[in-house]
């Protein structure tokens, strides 16, 4: 016999309230769950791939749950399956990509976010408040006016998007948000270096621009836009009744850290009333250090400005921030709000404050503020200061050392906390493609071996070992550690191509 509606509303309401005690019962065991991976991480393999069997397991076409499991089962499961398996980031002897461990503020900022779940899209209600002053903060940091505008993101892909449709949006010449691309035979041009992260590309591939409307600017040996370069292909595209809408220059980019020159190009872009996008995704917190602040200080003459909380201020992913100096046209690319019914908004009244919902793309949007918030009242800008700095020193003791050794081989310049190297035996010194395979596979031995972890990359036809130092728990030991590990992963390698 079938439930009653009265038994159906009991069972329902059994399982979706819970007690103070339970909530607080399984919710200790969730911390003992986290207060454990945070501090084993260190002792463990930096990184295992996850485990053959269950990754068949889950891939396998299955049913979903139909009956439901209590807590503790799947708290069980997940300390068997998925605990053990992590992304490697956290382990002090992880330099992949650029990924850092999470601020543990900003771990409990994500739980409490989670429970307090509003949407920000807008409102009047604590988590809006809390946004705005994180934007406030940034601001300031990176010497943006008061009456800019920033939102916070998923991530770096999501700010650039965001900044380079405002730039369309003001640059194109023409309504583009009623005519869209098809209402002008304009050519709308973006530039950018080849070193400039990828996600702009796709950015600009998604607003039907087409990639053949980049032009890739040239830089020179320390990977760095040239001005000049930059100055000859706008004055050619004007030349030619193109429309050039955006520059995006990188404060840090993903392959070397390399800083293209903010200031020239901030020239440049006044001078044609181009839109300066820059995309300091990862280095732009290095404003912060000493060594840093001033090569970045011309980061507050952006237009737009893409960091990620995730990155080098060590937020749990995800957290990205867009900053854009002209509010309006912000709010002009988005809004679904007539010109003439926009209000400034007041902290009176349930609607509160102008709806972020209004400067960007999503509607329901996250409360991904607070572990922003939490981690930067945790640790303020001394303590930021502090860690980027340990990181940025790591990185210079890592190419110092290296540059000391005879069978490596160091990319040069080295900047902010990225270091490339190769290894280079005596014996195959002159063999660049012998070179290439032998570090592709000692990287993937030493990735699998688990003792430390790095990511490589590619340039001018060289493969190149890089490592990214984002973590303050990293060591000058862990950093020695990185320097035998590879020499011996590169020695065992050796053998086997010469056993061949
Ligand atoms: C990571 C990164 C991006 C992309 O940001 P996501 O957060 O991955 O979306 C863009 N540019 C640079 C320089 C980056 O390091």
């Amino acid at each position: 016999m079938s439930d009653s509606p009265e038994q159906k509303r009991d069972k329902s309401s059994q399982e979706w309230e819970w007690s103070a005690e339970e909530i607080k019962r399984v919710g200790y065991r969730v911390v003992d769950l986290i207060a454990h991976h945070l501090t084993t991480l260190p002792g463990r393999p930096v990184f295992q791939p996850f485990d053959p069997d269950l990754a068949r397991e889950y891939l396998a076409s299955a049913a979903p749950p139909d009956t439901g499991q209590n807590a503790d089962a799947i708290l069980d499961t997940f300390a068997q399956q998925i605990e053990p398996f992590p992304f490697g980031n956290g382990h002090p002897r992880f330099h992949g990509w650029v990924n850092s461990p999470p601020a543990i503020m900003g771990i409990f900022g994500d739980a409490l976010a989670a429970a307090m779940n509003p949407s920000c899209a807008g409102g009047n209600h604590a988590a809006i408040y809390v946004e705005r002053q994180v934007i406030g903060w940034f601001k300031r940091i990176l010497g943006f006016p008061e009456t800019s505008m920033g939102l916070l993101v998923s991530g770096g892909s999501m700010a650039s998007l965001t900044g380079l449709a405002v730039a369309r949006h003001q640059k194109c010449g023409f309504d583009i948000r009623h005519q869209g691309l098809q209402g002008s035979d304009r050519r709308l041009i973006y530039y950018k270096t080849a070193e400039g992260h990828g996600c702009s590309q796709k950015a600009i591939e998604l607003m039907g621009i087409g990639n053949s409307n980049i032009r890739v600017i040239d830089h020179d040996g320390s990977q760095r836009m040239i001005p000049d370069k930059l100055d000859e292909a706008i004055r050619a595209d004007l030349d030619a009744g193109f429309q050039p809408i955006a520059v995006i220059a990188s404060a840090g980019t993903v392959n070397t850290g390399a800083i293209d020159p903010l200031s020239d190009i901030a020239d440049i872009c006044q001078r044609h009333s181009v839109w300066l996008h820059v995309d300091g995704a990862y280095g732009a917190p290095a404003i912060l250090s000493t060594r840093y602040r001033e090569e970045l200080a011309p980061l507050a003459r952006a237009d737009s400005l893409a960091l990620d909380p995730h990155k080098w201020l060590y937020v749990p992913v995800e957290a990205g921030l867009v900053l854009v100096r002209d509010a309006q046209a912000m709010r002009s690319a988005f809004s679904l709000v007539p010109p003439y019914l926009r209000t400034d908004g007041s902290p009176q009244g349930v609607g509160g404050l102008p709806w972020f919902s209004e400067f960007g793309f999503q509607q329901t949007r996250g409360f991904r503020a607070l572990k922003v918030w939490m981690a930067l009242k945790h640790h303020g800008t001394d303590g930021y200061r502090r860690a980027i700095e340990h990181d940025i020193d790591l990185a210079r003791r890592l190419a110092e050392a290296l540059r000391g050794a005879a069978d490596f081989e160091v990319f040069e310049p080295q900047s902010l906390s990225i270091v490339c190297f190769r290894f280079l035996p005596n014996e195959l010194r002159q063999d660049e493609s012998a070179l290439n395979g032998l570090n592709k596979s000692l990287l993937e031995r030493m990735q699998l071996e688990g003792k430390s972890f790095l990511s490589s990359t590619v340039m001018d036809g060289k493969f190149w070992l890089r490592a990214c130092i984002v973590n303050p728990r990293t060591s000058e030991a862990d950093i020695l550690a990185l320097i035998e590990c590879s020499r011996e992963a590169g020695l065992e390698c050796m053998k086997t191509i010469t056993n061949q």
